[in-house]
């Protein structure tokens, strides 16, 4: 009798060319990778090392660039769901003769579950943001209705026509989410309405795409600043940090992105770096104080490193992880419009080396430690497909 052969299952993950999306789930990758898994990984070039990095098979779709993220988190939903659709086709071919057992999709990665669907293979979703509470619509989006976002009914028109489960309802109460930060940062946590919530907290992944970062050991506390990877174009506010931080006795690194690092700064004095981007956790594990933007990634990053932020938000969601840090003592809030020299000085002064925040940071790690990271996503995972029953695992 011939011995069935034992097929490793196939895993897809499908993703949004944004660098806040994709780095949360490089570890979970690899964590299912070095369990044995195939995964491919969809998205466009420009991630293609990142996602080679930690074993996965890139699929590569091509996406029209966005511009500028638009401040207005509406738009940026718009943006999200013309890529989406737009790429319905072109990974549908992708896949087509390499059909995945399961699932794994960004919450801004429509394509995955309409494909899914489609496929009839399981989801889970992948969340770098708050789950949907009472009040998003209103905090994120300045909507009183997600269906006034343009994009959206079309999209729930999609989600039924494919038979995702639930349709739209799945918009605001997904199935199955895994999310990327601990419970207890979560906004209004007993109001989430996802059938399954996992908040498993970031996991780290090592970064080998980025290169090394070592800091310069002459004994001063390191300054790390970054606006992260979308709403970076913002001179005004480096030149603030600039003439803040100079005199301080601090190294002061700021990462400013493609464009404002071309543009410069004039002469900077000593002890003042600019990049255009830097392997963040190398700069998190050297630094005494993170000024911020505040996007979920960075600040997860930042608290599991043990690092205290002086957060600047620049859009809707970032003033709520703001409020966040300030609720729980983490770091502290600065609204961008009372953002200035003596306020940003200041700022970063309280936060370094403050007991109160090391200790509300150290809960906060411990609840990071409690979530399981990329090791309880993978069994989120593995509990999925062992459900299913004609995958072999
Ligand atoms: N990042 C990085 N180097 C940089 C700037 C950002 O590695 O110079 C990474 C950062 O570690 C985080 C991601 O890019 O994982 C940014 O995500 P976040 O949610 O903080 O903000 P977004 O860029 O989505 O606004």
């Amino acid at each position: 009798m011939v011995k069935a052969s034992v097929r490793r299952a196939h895993l897809a993950v499908f993703n949004v060319p944004m660098h806040g999306h994709v780095m949360p789930t490089l570890a979970v990758v690899q964590e299912l990778v070095d369990r044995g898994y195939r995964v491919s990984y969809a998205v466009t070039q420009e991630f293609g090392d990142h996602v080679r990095a930690v074993g996965a098979e890139p699929v590569f779709y091509e996406a029209e660039p966005c511009g500028e993220a638009p401040e207005d988190m509406a738009e940026g939903v718009a943006q999200a769901i013309k890529v989406s659709m737009s790429t319905l086709s072109q990974l549908e071919s992708a896949f087509a003769s390499d059909r995945p057992d399961a699932v794994l999709y960004d919450v801004y990665a429509w394509a995955g579950p309409l494909l899914a669907a489609r496929w009839e293979v399981p989801v889970v979703q992948l969340s770098p943001t708050h789950l949907p509470y009472d009040g998003l619509v209103e905090e994120f989006f300045s909507r009183d209705d997600l269906f006034q976002i343009p994009g959206v009914p079309g999209l729930a028109n999609a989600l039924a026509e494919f038979g995702v489960p639930g349709g739209a309802r799945a918009l605001l109460a997904p199935p199955r989410t895994i999310a990327f930060f601990p419970r207890a940062f979560q906004r209004r946590p007993e109001t989430v309405q996802a059938a399954e919530a996992h908040w498993v907290g970031p996991a780290l992944a090592t970064r080998s795409f980025q290169g090394r970062w070592e800091g310069p050991q002459d004994g001063r506390p390191v300054v790390y600043v970054s606006l992260g990877s979308q709403f970076n174009h913002r001179p005004e506010f480096y030149r603030t940090c600039v003439e803040a931080f100079t005199g301080m006795g601090w190294h002061v690194v700021m990462s400013v992105g493609a464009e404002m690092a071309k543009t410069g700064f004039g002469r900077l004095s000593d002890g003042f770096e600019v990049h255009a981007s830097v392997p963040q956790l190398d700069l998190l594990a050297a630094s005494s104080a993170f000024v911020t933007h505040g996007g979920m990634g960075s600040v997860m990053e930042s608290f599991s490193l043990g690092v205290p932020v002086v957060v600047v938000p620049q859009m809707a969601e970032q003033r709520v992880n703001a409020r966040r840090v300030e609720q729980l003592g983490l770091g502290l809030h600065l609204p961008r419009e009372q953002t200035n020299v003596q306020a940003l000085r200041e700022s970063v002064r309280d936060v370094i080396g403050n007991s109160r925040i090391t200790e509300a940071i150290n809960r906060m790690r411990q609840d990071i430690d409690d979530g399981g990271g990329a090791s309880a996503a993978a069994d989120i995972v593995e509990k999925v497909l062992a459900d299913t029953p004609r995958v072999t695992v």
